[in-house]
């Protein structure tokens, strides 16, 4: 798939409609985390120097499809405009960005309040889409964290007019391409967590497209339990052991090594600093009834990083243990360490995202060594599993002219 940039679009004198995702943390009436708005800010400098003016489109919450005042986007005001230097006017309703008072029509950039006031707006309601697009004459989508929704102001508004991705969704869709579209090949993916129901489609997708795939957290738990071996209190779910042998079989047959913990940190509770010891794990372990797994142990460790030194490209999604509570955050801080490391110097492409993905290699001081960190949720997995995202879809161009 391609897409159109900024660098493909006429701006000059132009409204355009801009998707951003600005529903950022908000305590006591102030924005707690700025990342998500200085996130955007190149887009919007970019429409500006090439004389567009950029009319932004976002949801805040979850109001619903009714106006809730507690999730208005007028909170964002402020940081908005520290972030962009500039001034930005704020639209309560589409009657007011209809109707342009001299005042708003003056301010270099505009906000309209929180689109998902408007029940058409999730519903993807071709008469919304209609309505937002009179009131530009170009789209840009830079909202990658929302476009796995077919929404009107994501999917719908692209239909209507000329598009293009913004800066911040170029830079997801361009990582996202390299690491698992067209990977530089050995190609293997983390994937820990808590469970594997949540993430079946995912590991189904992954064991197809990759060489190598290590397991950890939770849900290597339930693939070891499905081998054989008795966890005792680990979290595991019994459900699924078919699935696990499931997604192994397929990885025999599509040549997709598994690395599963050799060895794990058992404790008896599952506390900060509890009591514990290295146990190996392989189908033969039969731990004691209170006994739970809540870390991957020293020889995992070690032959993650080796297993990391022969790839080439590495995607991550999930914590290889309990990372919240240490000591069982080893695996995750020493590979995510070991895997910013290898992109440091040259030698892997590192693409992370999802859930608590983010919190954790934060938590590594890994992040920044990361090739890209993406911090969509919701899309950056469905991204995983293979989908289409229907906001991405709708961007690209057709292959007659791409
Ligand atoms: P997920 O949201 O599926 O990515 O799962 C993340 C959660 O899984 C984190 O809160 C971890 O503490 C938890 N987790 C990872 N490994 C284990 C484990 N071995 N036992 C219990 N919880 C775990």
């Amino acid at each position: 798939m391609s897409w159109n940039t900024l660098d493909d679009m006429d701006l000059n004198g132009k409204n355009v409609l801009v998707r951003v995702d600005i529903n950022v943390p908000v305590e006591n009436g102030v924005v707690s985390d700025t990342t998500r708005i200085d996130r955007i800010v190149p887009t919007l400098r970019d429409i500006m120097a090439k004389g567009g003016r950029p009319i932004l489109i976002a949801h805040f919450g979850r109001p619903k499809g009714k106006v809730n005042l507690d999730m208005t986007l007028r909170v964002c005001l402020p940081a908005l405009q520290a972030a962009l230097g500039h001034k930005v006017g704020f639209v309560e309703t589409l009657e007011g960005a209809e109707a342009m008072t001299d005042e708003v029509a003056q301010t270099p950039v505009v906000l309209l309040e929180n689109i998902r006031f408007y029940p058409g707006e999730e519903q993807n309601d071709p008469a919304l889409a209609q309505r937002l697009a009179r009131l530009g004459d170009v789209f840009c989508n830079d909202a990658f964290s929302a476009a796995h929704r077919a929404h009107a102001s994501t999917e719908g508004l692209a239909r209507l007019l000329p598009s293009c991705a913004g800066r911040l969704m170029q830079a997801e869709l361009s990582a996202l391409e390299s690491a698992l579209s067209r990977p530089t090949r050995p190609v293997g993916a983390v994937v820990g967590g808590a469970k594997v129901s949540t993430k079946i489609e995912l590991l189904e997708n992954l064991v197809e497209r990759l060489d190598l795939l290590v397991i950890g957290g939770g849900m290597a738990n339930t693939f070891l339990a499905a081998s054989g071996a008795d966890l005792g209190a680990s979290l595991r779910e019994a459900d699924y052991e078919d699935t696990a042998r499931a997604i192994m079989a397929r990885a025999k047959d599509s040549g997709c090594r598994i690395l599963l913990p050799v060895d794990g940190l058992a404790a008896r509770a599952f506390k900060a600093g509890a009591d514990h010891e290295v146990v190996a794990l392989n189908a033969a372990t039969r731990l004691s009834g209170d006994q739970m797994i809540l870390d991957a142990g020293p020889q995992s460790i070690a032959a993650i990083h080796a297993a990391f030194a022969t790839l080439k490209t590495l995607i991550w999604n999930g914590p290889l243990g309990a990372f919240e509570i240490a000591p069982f955050d080893q695996a995750t801080v020493s590979a995510a360490r070991k895997a910013a490391e290898l992109t440091t110097n040259g030698v892997l492409v590192s693409v992370a995202g999802g859930g608590d993905t983010v919190a954790a290699l934060n938590q590594a001081g890994a992040a920044d060594g990361f090739s890209y960190i993406s911090t969509a949720g919701g899309a950056f997995l469905e991204w995983m599993e293979g989908k289409t995202l229907p906001g991405v879809a709708a961007l690209s161009r057709a292959p007659a002219d791409a």
